[in-house]
Order: structure tokens, then sequence, then C-alpha cells
């Protein structure tokens, strides 16, 4: 076994044990977690924090099935069936909301038409300016030229949901999360088992899933440099819907399709990136991604740019707020928008690959989406790599 990381610690008699320990209690640990579950094996959590703030809660809470393309969009459709599934169990708000896309301008509208016609009936609807509208719930918005329905897409409220999803994981039978308890050194303990040294002692497992998001460097940065890993700053607003406005799906626009892998497959998306380039550079400049969602309490949540380092600066720059800001007032034809809380998030990014799934060892299996769709591929990277250990020799409790 190639041990990686132990301390000293690693002397520490075990003080808990199961089927399957996940490291990190964001929306991949516990995705991880409940699928074990599900499968009937026993199951511990831990994660570093009193309670999860990473990534999983700082999002707009958008599973962005659609605008997948290839693999990735193979995973997130296979998670969708589980997303909706520990909604129901777990108790937490999930809706079938789609996204919209909203065209400002024909070459957009025009890569919407292509991106319908590449996908199966009924995927994707492209709508009318009046239809978008009335999607918006806004009754006058100028510049919107028509704009696309994406029916698959499911929302969640990211404030609440991994803390709802951990909290009923931890009343389940065979199942714990603990809190406050930091991996720190992974290694073998008895009979060849994974063994985890933490901030509270040793847990042993048959196979243990490192799920700690963009801190991989912080464990092993070897592979956190071969993988090329950064860390993504984004940042983030939340702000008072304008007046009675309901707004269903997530609201994606022109620079959501310079982003998104489907959009960017499709034969109009080097003339759309052209004209955004000439049109709204300063857009292009903060890396920005104008999108919004709204939770069930009626608030928006607002964004987002992105900025790529090794480690992020923490400070919040005001004009990359404001510019953000102004362009979804301009979707939703309002004078401004007035924000009541900002905050940056940040996730782990790779040019290498999307994704990081490392076997450690036969037992440890370091995993992080490293493309900024954590919440997308959650659960269906968590199916894809539960099936894998249940099908290696290693699965003893199947056997059980
Ligand atoms: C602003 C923003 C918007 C986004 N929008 C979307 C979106 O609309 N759709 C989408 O699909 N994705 C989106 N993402 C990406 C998505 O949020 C992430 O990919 C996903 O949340 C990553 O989940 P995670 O569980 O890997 O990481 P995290 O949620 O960061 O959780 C990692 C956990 O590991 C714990 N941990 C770390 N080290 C240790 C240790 N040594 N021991 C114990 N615990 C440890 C941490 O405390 C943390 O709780 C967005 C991200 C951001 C920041």
């Amino acid at each position: 076994m190639n041990i990686s990381n132990m301390n000293s610690t690693a002397i520490q008699e075990p003080v808990a044990s199961s089927d399957v320990l996940i490291i990190g209690a964001g929306i991949i640990g516990l995705a991880h977690a409940g699928l074990a579950h599900q499968a009937g094996l026993s199951v511990t959590v831990i994660d570093r924090d009193h309670r999860a703030v990473g990534a999983s809660i700082r999002n707009f809470g958008h599973a962005c099935i659609t605008a997948q393309h290839g693999e990735l969009y193979d995973l997130a459709q296979a998670g969708r069936r589980h997303w909706l599934g520990f909604a129901d169990k777990a108790g937490f708000w999930a809706a079938e909301a789609g996204a919209l896309v909203v065209a400002a301008t024909e070459t957009e509208l025009q890569l919407l038409r292509e991106f319908s016609d590449s996908r199966p009936p009924g995927q994707v609807t492209v709508l009318n300016a009046e239809e978008v509208r009335a999607k918006l719930g806004r009754e006058n918005t100028n510049g919107i030229r028509g704009g696309a329905f994406l029916a698959d897409d499911l929302r969640v409220d990211p404030r609440t949901t991994v803390g709802t999803l951990a909290s009923w994981l931890n009343k389940q039978e065979n199942a714990a999360v603990h809190f406050n308890t930091a991996a720190l050194g992974f290694g073998e303990g008895t009979e060849r088992r994974a063994r985890v040294a933490t901030s509270r002692g040793a847990y042993e497992a048959d196979q243990v899933f490192i799920c700690v998001g963009h801190d991989v460097d912080y464990l092993f940065p070897e592979i956190a440099a071969e993988h090329q890993i950064k860390r993504c700053a984004l940042q983030m607003t939340a702000a008072p819907a304008p007046e009675s406005t309901s707004i269903i799906p997530a609201v994606l626009t022109a620079t959501s399709m310079l982003r998104y892998d489907a959009f960017t497959q499709m034969p109009s998306a080097s003339a759309l990136r052209e004209q955004v380039k000439a049109a709204r550079p300063d857009l292009l400049d903060i890396g920005a991604n104008v999108m919004f969602t709204q939770r069930p309490d009626g608030t928006l949540l607002l964004g987002d740019s992105h900025s790529y380092a090794l480690t992020q600066p923490p400070f919040l720059t005001e004009s990359t707020s404001d510019l953000l800001l102004q362009a979804a007032a301009q979707v939703l034809d309002v004078e401004a928008i007035h924000p009541t809380e900002r905050w940056q998030g940040v996730y782990a990014s790779s040019d290498v690959a999307p994704v990081l799934v490392r076997n450690i060892s036969d037992s440890i299996t370091l995993v992080s989406v490293t493309s900024g769709i954590g919440m997308t591929l959650s659960f269906g990277l968590a199916e894809a790599n539960l099936n894998a250990f249940l099908s290696s020799p290693l699965a003893r409790t199947t056997a059980r």
C-alpha cells in the first residue's frame, strides 16, 4: 500500500470504524455518503469545520445538467434522479425548475436554435421574447430577443441543502457525521483496511473517499500540482428580487453560453465570443458568467466573476460586483439591484481535466470536481465511484 501523509498520529487506536469513511461534508462528500448509505453500507462523514461553509453553500444551487457535454453530461443526467430522491428523503427543497437562457442578440438566439436542434425534442425549447418575459415574471424587459428553456435542469437552495442532508444522514442507522474533525493523514490499519489520522483520533474503513473540494493541495500537494489545481474565486451577491418577481428557472445569459461546454460546441459559438468581446470586453475581463437564481424566500443569488490563483486574496472588488449587478439589472429591466450580501466563493479548477478521481491506495480515493460544476456532477460522480468500489474485491461488506 502506498502510504501517503500518515503522520505520527498513525499510532492512534481507531475511535470509529465503518464500511465507508468520507472526508468533507460538502456536496461531493455527502453525495458519496448518501449513496453509500442507500447501498446498505455503514458510513461516517468527517468535516474539519463545525458545519460545511465551502463552495457547496456559496453557489447558485443550480444543477446545470442540460448545458454539459459528453461524459460530464452523462454524469449530470445520472445524478438527476438522486438529487430528487434525496430531496424527498432528507427533506431539502429541490425543484424541477429548468433553466432559462436569455438571448439579447440574433447571434445568441441562433446559437440557441443550433443547441435545440442538437438535442432530443423537448429538452431545449427556443422561446420568443414574450415567452422569455413570462418565465422571468416581468412585464417589460427591453432588449430581450428570445431565449431557450432547458427542461432537465434542477435547482436546490444552496444555503440549506448540505446542512439538511448532513443532519438527516446523522440521524440514520449506520451513519454518522462528525464535524470539527480534520483529516490529517492516511495509511493502512488493521486487516489492510484504510486508516485516517484525524484531529480526534484514528478512523478505519474499508473504503475512504477524500472530498475536500479545493483544498487537495493541503493534503496531497504533488497530486494537486500534477493536476494543475488552482483556486477559482468568484464574487457573488444576494439581493431582494424586484417587486413581485418570481423566477422559477435558473437564468443564464450570453456570457454563460461562453462557459458551458454544450454551448461552446455549437457552430455560432465563435461568432458569439467575438460579439461579446466587441460589445462587453469588461465582462470578459472579469471572467463573467452573468446568471442568477431565486431562493425559496424570494432572494436573488447573483453572480459571478472568475479569477484563478493557487492562493486567493480574500478581498472583493467593488467594480466587479457593480458590473455583474448592472448586467443582471439589464436582464430584469430594472434601474438597479441593491445587494444585501456579498461573498467570495472558491472552487477547485484545472485545465488538465474537469474531474480528479485518484486512487491514493487500494482503499483510499481522492475526488475533486475541478471545473466548477460540482453541484451538477455530485450524485452522478458519486454513483460511478461507489459502483467502482462495490465491484472491487475490497467491498467485503457486500459479501456479508
Ligand atoms: C460562487 C460559486 C458558484 C457556483 N455555481 C455552481 C452551480 O451553479 N452549479 C454547479 O454545479 N456548481 C457550482 N459551483 C461549484 C460547486 O459549488 C462546487 O464544485 C462544489 O460545491 C464542490 O463541492 P465539494 O464538496 O467538493 O467542496 P466544498 O463544498 O468546498 O466542501 C469541502 C469540505 O471539505 C472539508 N474539508 C477540507 N479539508 C478537510 C480535512 N482535512 N478534513 C476534514 N474536512 C475537510 C471542508 O471543511 C468543506 O466542508 C459554484 C461554486 C461557487 C464557489
